[in-house]
């Protein structure tokens, strides 16, 4: 029987130290996080799977990882940012 194999989860680290951590393979490229991002960090890809097009901007916010209706991005705040947490931010998000 043919296994089924989920993508690896994409993380990306910003320079502020805001982590996203990416679930590709349940992105349905609805673009709901893209346009509520406040500051356009996050784009689709050519495959239209979110990707975080520039992790300079990101605030740490949480709107993307608040919005997406499929669990598909998490985002943790980095150790400079205010409300700073050490797990992720979902009781049912992927283990660090
Ligand atoms: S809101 Fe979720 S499913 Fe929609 S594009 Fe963003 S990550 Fe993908
Ligand atoms: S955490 Fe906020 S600023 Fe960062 S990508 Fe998500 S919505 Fe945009």
């Amino acid at each position: 029987m043919k296994k089924f194999l989920l993508e690896e989860p994409v993380e990306v680290v910003g320079p502020k130290g805001h982590r996203h951590r990416l679930l590709r393979h349940f992105c349905k490229g609805c673009r709901i996080c893209v346009e509520f991002c406040p500051t356009q960090t996050l784009d689709l890809d050519e495959l239209l799977k979110v990707r975080v097009a520039h992790p300079e901007r990101c605030i740490g916010c949480r709107m993307c990882e608040l919005r997406c209706p499929d669990l598909a991005i998490f985002v943790k705040k980095g150790p400079r940012g205010q409300g700073a947490k050490d797990e992720w931010s979902k009781e049912k998000g992927p283990a660090a």
